[in-house]
Formats: structure tokens, sequence, C-alpha cells
């Protein structure tokens, strides 16, 4: 040995030997609470992102010069009408008011030498109230929000040149939401608010910070808001504070390297839409949304520059972001920009044949669906379809309802026959008691037809695109066992504004950090609600099948809105029946004669009433001023509609008359398309009974028979009996103790019952007052006890008794019940008017019926149908129907009898084991401080019948809903003016809702659309009671085809005809339509 060299032993590995320091593990919550502060204001703001935000802002004379002309009145000008005025110098600094008033700004901005060449300039305005920045010739362009949101509007490049540049704004002294006082967006509006300008700036932005404030916001919700056992989570804690760590005050190349850093975690394409090119297959639709109550905190005018400001907003972000989808509903809406804004019209429509901006919907406006008729129904989907078919070349295919409050059994089959298979919403995610179990099912109507339902996961329809709102679209999905995918409905809402740039910019991250780290849903942007849909029906050809939901799609919240605003509803019901009244009519009589059907004046009236179905203004929860409008716009339709009533009979030959001299050629005018006989009042106490089945009716003398047809008896101290030959009434102190059938012989009010019975309940739900009666205020129930009962009327024809009921000092109820004599072989009932003083606070007044029949299930009269629901408590979904909504009826039927509750103007309604409880009056404060204050007007009926619920009671509650009219008619009236040209015979739950003129008919057509040759007559005819029915059109016109349609009617299968007949078969609940071409 020896000699030999041994080389050192290379050491396999560079880590150390000897720890150099230590090393602590990061405590999560405190440097994710790190990351916020990074780009927060506060005492910070100076030192972090922020204070990089922006690199020079300039304000004041000489570059930014402002002057003010105050619009006088809280009037809302024009551009030309305001900027024809002298405008006076102003200042930040100063404020304006009062509420809703407008003050118009002239801006003379030069842009300073030093900021010509920088990248990104911004004109800085914010006064915490809306605006619009107007060219200074007079073109709309963009919507401002104020209070921080919203507040920049990019220079354009002409502004770079030195010179100076004058443009202008148009203040709405009012919020997003509205003037509410306080911190409380629906207390009533303060008149007194001002709105202090605190901004008029010129920016230059530093758009690589601007950009690194959202990587890092979007990384730090990751890092915040995935899972902690996940890996994607703490790398983007990493991440997150790396970019902290980067980043030094001042130094450009700090931000540089922090957005370097970002990229780990997002990919290199944030900053494009190139970020959305990667092919792979997208979970989370992103799809734009603005949603503007088309009155609620603000009345109409105000919504008409909010649809202005918003929409122009979106054109602009189109254009700046390719990738941006804008859906948008409600086609008053469009109507009324392209009424007073037609330069943003012209954008839109631009962008609709672009793609980009989504027109979506189908119906007039954004609807109730628990309220309006049947027929308001159809009409939503009418005008809607044909405004947005000849304005945009086409139909909708989805209807798009987020923010109603419940929805109609008969919506899918109203859809489907609109051309709509799709159906969106998501306020059911709002049920306080049960959560609804599906995302994406098949919704399934009365009638058996469907649509494909969608509710969005995130649950909201004005999310925030936050990195929250597209992981929810996966957590909160719950069908995905069929299908994975979802809509993310983004974009301020309720008040306008719709997506901003950092929607649109965060979303890119989502999409960045999806692809790159993953555990994000993949979002996607690019795409339309229909590509949406269209996948999923792809997959159901292909055999997906989705889950159903048979029936209404009951909302367990809002349920006072079946009750406030009583005025209102009271007009929506009269006007629908108004408008039934003078289509039939015009139909007649201008195909008859010379007579012009007056369709301006009709469509007028209609989009009058639709537009007051607004899913706030009819079910109440909007603010006095909306009542004003709408109280305003129902005078209108009621005006229009008498005068076209009385052209109508005139036309006809006959005029209407109250205390007519004579009782020769007396008529009734009917409008019911089935047979009457009925006592009609000819004035002075006397009365003749009306028959027939024609739209005039023979009137023939009361005969008095030797015993009373109908009498009215004081059997013991103010206890007085009703009676005529077929129910004895018993009344005390304005109770009904005994309702007797003496047909059925059957006793209908239980023993001790008292039906007629007011109570009043404490009405103070959880928060929203107008909008909620909550399941407590049950147990606060009080009975109102009355008056003496007294006698009001004897007569031959029909006896009324008379009960005052002191509700409080301040309110007070007057009520008749009336008996008149009946009909062989057709069903008396008792009638009940009401007079009603209402002063209450946060009261809810009802009447009672117990009755004596037993059923698990009560019916409720509904758009074309009915509706059966519990009337116990076993689960929590039953439960939660206490209170709900039926039309002109409800109705609690056993084997064989039944009670039928009518009413004229009433919506709410509960039946809770044998008691029946109609709902009045409700008193909330809020967002209305006097809503339903003073008179009010109600009538309704207790109809007993023997069967189960049938025709009867259908054929009553219309006939209840529209009384006949006494007419004088000339002695050479022909008798033929006496029968109707059209009749419907066959199996009585049939019935013939509508006759009107066809839309498109030469003579009729206004030429929104392609007219057609010669008249037609649609007739609307559905089954009303749930089962297979056979009837007959009958007609004496000179029809020469009849073809069933859809509701818009387009010609579907040719029905035989021959010799004036049609036969014709409805299943179950189905709504048909005919066309009639002459
Ligand atoms: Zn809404």
């Amino acid at each position: 040995m020896g000699g030999e060299t041994y080389e050192t032993a290379k050491p396999k590995s560079s880590y150390p030997v000897r720890s150099a320091h230590p090393v602590g593990q990061w405590i999560p919550d405190i440097y994710k609470s790190r990351i916020g502060q990074f780009y927060a204001g506060g005492q910070y703001e100076e030192n972090n992102l922020r204070a990089m935000m922006n690199e020079a802002v300039v304000s004041g004379s000489p570059h930014v010069k402002l002057s003010v002309w105050h619009a006088p009145n809280l009037s809302r000008p024009t551009f030309k009408e305001a900027t024809k005025h002298k405008f006076e110098k102003t200042s930040v600094g100063q404020s304006f008011g009062p509420s809703w008033s407008t003050h118009w700004f002239k801006i003379q901005l030069t842009v300073p030498s030093e900021l010509r060449k920088k990248e990104l300039l911004e004109f800085h305005w914010d006064a915490n109230n809306e605006g619009m920045v107007w060219t200074e010739d007079g073109n709309p362009l963009q919507g401002l929000t104020g209070g921080g949101e919203r507040t920049e509007w990019v220079l354009p490049e002409s502004f770079r040149d030195g010179k100076e540049h004058t443009f202008y704004i148009e203040m709405a002294c009012n919020r997003m939401f509205g003037n509410a006082a306080g911190g409380d967006s629906i207390q009533p509006p303060n008149p007194d608010n001002y709105y202090q300008l605190s901004k008029a700036d010129i920016v230059a932005v530093n758009s690589e910070t601007r950009q690194l404030y959202i990587d890092i916001w979007v990384i730090g919700d990751a890092a915040r808001e995935f899972p902690a056992d996940s890996w994607e989570q703490h790398k983007a804690l990493k991440v997150a504070n790396e970019i902290i760590d980067a980043f030094e005050l001042g130094n450009q190349d700090s931000i540089i390297k922090g957005r370097r850093i970002a990229q780990e975690y997002l990919g290199k394409n944030v900053s494009s839409s190139k970020v959305y090119e990667t092919g792979t297959k997208p979970l989370v639709y992103g799809i734009g949304q603005c949603h503007i109550d088309t009155c609620w905190l603000w009345p109409w005018a105000e919504t008409k520059r909010k649809v202005a400001r918003s929409w122009s907003n979106q054109c602009d972000l189109m254009d700046r972001y390719p990738e941006h989808r804008f859906a948008v509903s409600q086609a008053q809406q469009y109507k009324w920009l392209k009424q007073y804004y037609p330069y943003v019209f012209d954008r839109v429509k631009d962008k609709v044949k672009k793609g980009t901006f989504q027109p979506v919907g189908g119906s007039w406006v954004e609807h109730d669906t628990n309220l309006p008729s049947g027929e308001s129904l159809v009409r939503q989907f009418v005008y809607g379809q044909r405004f947005f078919e000849s304005n945009f070349g086409d139909r909708c295919q989805t209807f798009w309802l987020p923010d109603t409050f419940g929805y109609s059994s008969q919506l899918p089959q109203l859809c489907r026959l609109a051309g709509m298979t799709r159906f969106f919403t998501q306020k059911l995610s709002w049920n306080n008691i049960n959560k609804f179990p599906h995302t994406t099912f098949n919704w399934v109507s009365l009638d058996g037809s469907q649509v494909i339902c969608h509710m969005a996961p995130a649950e909201t329809y004005t999310a925030e695109a936050n990195f929250g709102d597209v992981r929810r679209s996966v957590t909160q999905h719950k069908s995905m066992d069929q299908d994975e995918t979802s809509l993310l409905v983004f974009g301020k809402g309720d008040g306008g504004g719709g997506p901003t740039w950092e929607h649109l910019e965060k979303l890119r991250r989502c999409r960045g950090m999806s692809d790159t780290v993953g555990l994000l849903p993949r979002v996607h942007m690019g795409n339309s609600v229909e590509d949406f849909f269209n996948n999923i029906e792809k997959r159901i050809s292909e055999g997906l099948n989705l889950v159903t939901w048979y029936g209404e799609l009951y909302f367990e919240l809002h349920r006072g809105t079946y009750t406030t605003q009583a005025n209102n509803k009271r007009n929506n019901r009269k006007s629908e029946m108004m408008l039934r009244d003078i289509e039939l009519l015009a139909s007649l009589a201008s195909i008859k004669g010379s007579y012009k059907y007056p369709k301006k004046d009709i469509d007028d009236m209609w989009e009058a009433v639709l537009l007051c179905q607004f899913h706030d203004c009819l079910p109440g929860s909007s603010i006095e001023m909306c009542y004003d409008d709408s109280d305003e716009l129902y005078a209108k339709v009621f005006e229009t509609g008498e005068k076209i009533l009385k052209e109508l009979q005139e036309f006809f030959g006959v005029q209407a008359v109250e205390n007519p001299k004579s009782k020769e050629r007396l008529a009734a005018l009917n409008t019911m398309p089935w047979h009457r006989r009925e006592i009609i009042s000819l004035g002075n106490g006397q009365a003749g009974v009306a028959c027939g089945d024609g739209n005039l009716l023979n009137i023939k003398t009361f005969k008095i028979a030797e015993t009373p047809e109908v009498t009215v008896k004081d059997i013991k101290d103010g206890v007085f009996v009703l009676q005529n030959d077929q129910l004895r009434v018993q009344v005390d102190r304005g109770c009904i103790t005994s309702l007797y059938d003496r047909l059925a012989e059957r006793e209908v009010i239980p023993e001790g019952g008292k039906a007629n019975q007011f109570v009043i309940f404490d009405d103070k739900p959880l928060y929203w007052q107008a909008w909620d009666v909550e399941v407590f205020h049950l147990d606060s129930r009080k009975v109102l006890s009355s008056g003496a009962t007294k006698v009001v009327q004897s007569d031959a024809h029909q006896v009324s008794v008379m009960t005052e009921t002191k509700i409080s000092e301040r309110s007070w109820v007057k009520t008749y019940i009336s008996l008149s004599a009946a009909f062989k072989g057709q069903q008396s009932y008792v009638e009940m008017h009401s007079e009603v003083e209402w002063r209450e606070d946060k009261k809810f007044l009802k009447v009672e019926f117990p009755v004596d029949v037993r059923n698990t299930e009560a019916s409720y009269e509904t758009q074309f149908g009915i509706v059966r629901r519990p009337t116990h408590y076993n689960t929590t979904w039953d439960m939660a129907k206490f209170e709900v909504c039926c039309h002109k009826f409800a109705d609690l039927s056993e084997h064989g009898y039944g009670v039928s509750i009518l009413n004229d103007s009433k919506y709410g309604f509960a039946t809770c084991g044998n008691l029946m409880r109609l709902s009045l009056l409700r008193a909330p404060k809020a967002p209305d401080a006097h809503a339903d204050m003073g008179r009010h007007d109600i009538r309704w009926a207790i109809l007993p019948h023997q069967g189960d619920l049938g025709s009867t009671t259908v054929r009553t509650a219309f006939n209840f809903n529209n009384p006949l009219k006494l007419v004088q008619a000339p002695e050479t009236l022909d008798a033929s003016a006496f029968s109707s040209p059209i009749k419907l015979t066959g199996n009585k739950s049939l019935v013939l809702d509508t006759v009107k003129r066809g839309e498109d008919d030469e003579d009729v057509s206004r030429g929104e659309l392609m007219k057609r040759k010669g008249k037609s007559v649609i007739l609307r005819i559905y089954e009303s009671l749930g089962g297979m029915s056979k009837g007959t059109i009958e007609t004496t016109l000179d029809i020469k085809k009849v073809w069933k349609t859809n509701i818009l009617e387009d010609d579907g299968e040719l029905v035989k005809f021959e010799k004036g007949k049609a036969d014709i078969t409805l299943k179950p609940f189905e709504v048909a339509t005919f066309r009639l071409q002459l």
C-alpha cells in the first residue's frame, strides 16, 4: 500500500449540513389578511398598490372648467332643451338637489401637455348619484354610477390634441337605488337629498397597476376561499405574498415583476380575451346582465334614463372586451330606448347584429306571474316577441325572469306556445323555508307541456363575477347528476348598471386560473344564453333525462304581494276585463261592418296594462311615486276604453243607461260566451230579468209571485234570516252563523262557526314589509266584532242587510250581505259588498269562512286553470303555502259538495283545514309609507254547490267579475243583434276566453310584421277544469278556413270546418288558439 492517492468524496447533495437560521411555518390567517391590505383603502393607501394606480390627476381650471344649468321643478328635459339654457360656473365641492332633480353640467376640458402621451386617460366624475356623459353635439355615451362605482369615462383619443373639448354630464339626483332615507334602501324616499360633487378629474391611469390589482384580488380570493386541504389554496397564498413582497412604492418594475409572479397562478393570457381561447370544455357560462327594475325605488321616468345609461355602458365595454356578451330582456325598455335615445338604440341594434348584445325573455316586461290573467300572460309574450321580431329580426327562445315572486303553473305551456323552450330564473333561492332541490330540470305545466328550466347555482342575477361566484356555480349546483354546466349571470343590477370592466377582468383571471392550476370550474365568455341551452337540448336529444318538477314554482317568500296595493290590483283586474270586452265587440263590429278595429288604442291599452304588471308594480313593492304613475296610466286606459266602448255601443245601435225613464226597449249588454239569466237593476229600485246567450240579452219583467221569492226576516234581537228558494242565510252582527242549502238539505257552516267574520293580524315581517307576510302573523289573529245588523233592502228580487264593523279609531268596514231571488237550475249565492276605510299601521285584514267540508286539498283559480294546494301543514313544503294566490275564486270541495269563494279584485287566500280565508288589505309602511291607506270597495261571494268544483264556479266567477250592462236599444234593432255570430258549444269546461282580430290582418296591422291578406278572428279557448273536453265552434260569419295556431298566431294544423262548425277537442288545462279566416 502506499503512493495511492484518494480523491475526496464528492458530496451527492448540496443540502447544507447545518441549519442556517430558523424558518417558521406561515400562519395562514395572518398571511391571508395581509393580502387585502395590499390594495385596500385606509391607513396604508398611500403606501400600498393604491398609491400607484394613477400616474397623474389634474383637476380644476384651466384644465377642467365646470358650469351647470339646473332643470326646474324636478323636470327631466332632453339634451336639446337643456343645452339651450345659460350655464353658470360651478366647481367641485358644490351640492346639488333635491332628490329627483336634474342638473346639466358643461365640462370644458383641456388635457395638459405632460399627459398627452400617457397610455390611458380617463375622466373621473363622482357626485354619489347617477349621471350620463353626452357629446357636445348631443349623443349619449355612457352612464356614471357614483359613490366610487363606475366613476370613470375613457377620454377619446381626439382629446389629446392640446385643445379645449366640451362635453356634458346629465346629473340625476338619485343613487342606483333611488333616494331612500338612511341606510335602508326600502324605506320611503327622502324628498330632500342633496349630492356633493366630489370629483371631476383628468386621470392618467397606470394600467399595469390596475391589472395587478385585479390579479392579486382574484389570487387572494383563491387563497381565502379554496379549501385548506388543497395545494391550490397554499399555492395561491404563496403567490399572493410573493407579489406583495416584490412591491416597491414608486417602482414600476416592481409592478411588472408582480404581474410576472401572478402568471404562475393565472397563466400568461389574462390581460386579453385570448385567455378564453384554450379550447377546453367550460363548465360555467358567464353572461352579462343588468337587471333594471322597470319601476321600484324610482319612477318610470328614471328607468328610461337608467336604460340609456346602463346599455350605452355595455356597448362601450363590448368595444373594449371582445368576449363580453350581454343578455337583455323587457321589450318595453327597448321601446323606450328607441323612442327617447335613438342614438343608443342604433348602437344596441348594431351590437345585436354582431351577436354581443343579446335580446332574451320574449316578454313585454319581466312581469309578475301570480296575478296577471291568463290572457295577460299571453299578451306579455305576444307584445314581447313581436317587438323582438320586428326590431331585431328574431324571436326569443328563452323566457327570462330572474326576479319574480313565484311562477304560475301554466308558464311552460304558454312559453311553448310562444316559441320558447327554455326558462331562466333564480328567485326560489330566496325561499326561507325549503331549499328548492334542482338547478337544471324539466318544468312541467298543468297540461303536461315542458320547458328546460335553469336556476343559476350562484343564486343571483347580480353576481359581482367574483371567484366565489364562479366557485359556487359548481359547489351549489344541484343537478350535476344530469348536467354539470351552468350560467353565471353577472353585473350590477336592480337599479341597472350591468357588468363593469372589473367584472370582465376578474373573469379573465378566473379562467386563467382554471387553465393554470385548476380546481376552480372553468368559466367561459363569448357564448349566449341560447348556446348554453342549445347544448343541454342537444344532450337531451342524445338521451339526457332531466329531473322533472310538475306544477307551480311556489315562492316561499313575498306572500304579501298577493294583497299589497289593492287599488293597483283592482285596476289590473278591471282593465283585463275591459280589454276583453273591447276586443270581443270591436272584432264583431269590424267584421260585420265599416267599423275600424282600434288597433292602436288597443295596443296602447295593452302595453300600459302589461307595463303595470311589472314584478315590482302589480305586486305592490314599489315606492308611492310608482303608484301615482300607474294610477295615471290606468286612468288613461279606462278613459280610452270607455270611449271605445261607447263608440261600439253606438255602432251596435245601443246606448248605456243607468236610470231609464221608460222600461221599453231595454236590453243587457253581455260579453260572456254562455247563457246568462240574471236579475238586473233597472234603476229606481226596479229590476228585470236578463236572459239569453248573445251579446244583447232581452230583459223581461221580474214577476212577483204570491209568495215572495226572496225574503228577509228579523227572527230575534238583531238576527236576520235571508231566504230564497235555494239558500237560507242567518246573519248575526254581520256574521253568517248558518247557511243552509235547501236543495241539498245541508248546512254549509259548521256548528258554532261564523262565516264572513273579519279578522285582523299584526303584520310585521322579518324585513320586506310590502313584500312579505310571515308565518307568525297567524298567531296574532284577532276577531273584529261588529255592530248591529240592519235591513237596508227588502225588494221582491233582492234583500240586503248592512253591518258596520269598527276596526280601530281610524278604520271601519261597512258590509252589505245580499241575497237575490234564485232561478231554477241555476246555483244561487250570497253576495258581500264592503266599503272599507283603512288607516292602519302594519296590520292585515282578512275575512274568514269556516265551511263544513273536508278535503286535504283546496282548489284555486290560476291562469287558464286550477291549481290544488294542501289545506294541512304535514310537511314544511305544505306549511310554506300558508298564504297563496288565487284569481277569481278559491274552492274547497269534498265528494259531492263544495263551497267556492268568489272575489272581484283580490288575489290572496288561505285554506287551513276547513277554514277558508280571503285576504283583503295590508298596511306596510315601506317602501310606500301610504300603501293602501284610504277607501276601498270590495265584493266577494259565497257560492255553495252540489257536486265537485265545476263549470258552475268557473262561469259564476266570470259573471261576478263582469256584470251585465243596461242599455237602451232602438225599436229598429234587428233580432240578430241579440245573438252572437261566434259560439262555443259542447263541454261546459271549455271557456271561450278571448275573441280578437288577427294581429297581422291587413285592415288591422300597424305594419310591424308582414301583413296577412283578408280578415281573421282569433279565438282563445281553454279547458278550465282538468279533463279532456270536446266542443264545437259555431259561427254565422263567412269563414273560409280554421287554423289551430300558437299564441303568436302562427298557423298550425288546419281544423275541419263545415257548415259553419268546427269540432275541437282540448286536453286537460290546454290553452288553444284558433284563427278563423274569412
Ligand atoms: Zn327586479
